[in-house]
């Protein structure tokens, strides 16, 4: 029997030229899969990026290995401790890019980055008069957590930054930008192009709101909720210095920072949800998805015809009354 408490979910990324990109991917999942580990990782010419999962004894291996490599001897690891696997499976994919931006006029991030700030000058910059600061992840992830006064461009993919920036460029002329994501490496990659669009004093927090949080000395401080991360822990928290929730849920618009996925797996939504909201609407984000011959929640509480019924007509009634009531 393995314990359960002594797990550790590492978090990294390295922008560094590989030159077979898929003959290494294939490597690479040997490599972990014999280790025990379990995760996601891409691999790209332009380097590596990934986030697994497994023991003490097994993530401190892949480390060391890891490190042994003249190509990844400085990589910096974001460790979390877990009480067991946060992945279900272990993929090594190739893609052609670390995070997909698809520009043809994209610089590579090993030629031309945003100024990196450690996370107290960044605590520092954050506060000073002519400061933007930009969140570079999607509209979901920033409604779950977020620095507190950033710009939320609102996209539900990294690839519709670039669009964002063309049109809100008035913004960011002449200030201090900066920019943030989880572990770092959307900024790596993004901010030598937003230097390329005219933004001079372009900045980016190193290691991303995950090493923030990590901090001994801001400790977090000005995150507002919590941080979304990939994997099946969904949330992680940032600021130890006090808790500010800015969620809310789908269906009340209550606070909430319970994450659910749509039991419809063809919408597979994400929405911040409480339990009780989760029954109610049978984890269905529409009527459509709760009637869904698939639902997933009404197979896993093997619910009847008749309660399906019964629980889409107190939704009716509720909505009825809601309607009468303006
Ligand atoms: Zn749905």
């Amino acid at each position: 029997m393995e314990e359960t408490n002594n797990y550790q979910v590492l978090l990294y990324y390295k922008f560094v030229p590989l030159e077979d990109p898929e003959g290494f991917a294939a490597e690479h999942l040997k490599f972990c899969k014999n280790l025990g580990l379990k995760g996601r990782i891409l691999v790209a010419h332009e380097g590596i990026n990934g986030t697994v999962s497994g023991t003490m004894e097994q993530t401190q291996k892949y480390m060391d290995a890891m490190h042994c490599d003249s190509r990844f001897a400085d990589m910096p690891f974001k460790i979390d401790q877990h009480d067991g696997h946060a992945f279900k499976k272990m993929h090594v994919r190739h893609r052609p890019e670390l995070v997909t931006l698809r520009l043809d006029d994209a610089v590579s991030p090993i030629e031309k980055t945003g100024k990196f700030l450690s996370p107290s000058e960044f605590f520092k910059a954050m506060q000073e008069e002519d400061a933007v600061i930009l969140d570079t992840r999607n509209d979901y992830e920033y409604e779950l957590g977020h620095f507190r006064g950033a710009i939320n461009p609102d996209i539900a993919s990294f690839r519709d930054l670039p669009e964002w920036i063309k049109e809100h460029k008035d913004e960011l002329k002449g200030k201090k930008v900066l920019t943030y994501c989880t572990g770092g490496i959307r900024c790596e990659k993004f901010t030598g192009w937003l230097m390329d669009e005219g933004i001079e004093d372009v900045n980016q927090l190193h290691g991303g709101i995950v090493t923030y949080g990590k901090d001994p000395e801001v400790q977090g401080e000005l995150w507002d909720g919590q941080c979304y991360v990939f994997d099946e822990r969904l949330s992680v928290p940032i600021n130890r210095k006090e808790h500010v929730v800015v969620g809310v849920d789908y269906f009340d618009g209550k606070p909430c920072e319970r994450y659910v996925n749509c039991a419809n797996p063809d919408c597979n939504r994400q929405m911040l949800c409480s339990e009780e909201n989760e029954h109610k609407y049978m984890r269905g984000c529409s009527h459509e998805c709760r009637v869904s011959p698939i639902n997933m929640y009404v197979k896993e509480h093997n619910l009847s015809d008749e309660e399906v019924q019964r629980r889409l007509d107190a939704i009716a009634e509720e909505e009825k009354n809601k309607q009468e009531a303006i």
